[in-house]
C-alpha cells in the first residue's frame, strides 16, 4: 500500500484524503472565479481578481488549468 500525498493542483498543498483535485480554500476561490466569469465572459484578470478577492496569479493558474471553462452554461452558442 502507498501513500499518496494529493496536492491541491491550485495552491499544489498537501491535502488528506480528498475526492476533489483541489483543497477547500482553492474550490470556494475557483467557485467564485467560475461563476463571476460566466457573468462576465469578457472581463480581465485584473477585474476578476478585484471582485473576487482571489490573487491575481491564481487566477491564471485557474485558467491554465481549465476551470474556467469546465462547466457548460447550456447557452447553446459554441
Ligand atoms: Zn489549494
Amino acid at each position: 500500500m502507498s501513500s499518496i500525498v494529493r496536492v491541491c493542483r491550485l495552491c499544489k498543498e498537501p491535502m488528506k484524503n480528498s475526492p476533489f483535485m483541489m483543497c477547500p480554500d482553492c474550490l470556494i476561490e475557483s467557485d467564485k472565479v467560475r461563476s463571476f466569469i460566466a457573468k462576465n465572459p469578457l472581463v480581465s484578470l485584473t477585474e476578476i481578481s478585484q471582485s473576487t478577492n482571489v490573487p491575481h496569479g491564481k487566477i491564471r493558474e485557474m485558467v491554465k488549468l481549465g476551470i474556467s471553462k469546465k462547466n457548460s452554461y447550456g447557452t447553446g452558442m459554441q
